[in-house]
């Protein structure tokens, strides 16, 4: 029979394992700050890590979506407009879905792959192919 310590143990095992299978795909929240006019984002290259895409490709659709221009300096993300970083976190939301996130299987396992001038995200976890419709 086994022992108690033995079956403590084997669950502290059991644990683990559902552990690492449901690992949240939680995206950095953005660390930003106002500047005068501009809003700076020091974390863009970590959330752009994070997403597994470049982070001109990501800061292009920010800009896009909040109606700002910007550019990258030293990793950071200066936009030229005041923005609050709840407004930011939620069009990160955006990216991810629209770039990130596997239509079919909903995991954040993908690639960009382009076909014939369309852009598809091609999930490694299920292999469904969803085109996307952001021209970005
Ligand atoms: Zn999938």
């Amino acid at each position: 029979m086994d022992s108690y310590e033995h079956l403590l143990e084997k669950a502290y095992k059991n644990v683990k394992v559902v552990e690492q299978s449901s690992e949240r795909f939680e995206i950095p929240k953005v660390i930003g700050s106002v500047a005068g006019k501009n809003t700076i984002i020091s974390n863009i290259s970590e959330i752009a890590g994070y997403l597994r895409r470049p982070i001109e490709h990501l800061a292009k659709f920010l800009q896009k979506e909040l109606a700002a221009s910007g550019k990258i300096d030293n990793d950071r993300l200066i936009l030229n407009t005041k923005l609050n970083s709840q407004k930011v976190n939620e069009k990160l939301q955006s990216y991810a879905k629209e770039f990130v996130i596997c239509n079919v299987c909903g995991k954040p396992d993908t690639e960009i792959v382009a076909e014939k001038g369309i852009k598809f995200k091609h999930c490694l976890a299920c292999g469904a192919k969803s085109p996307i419709k952001s021209k970005i």
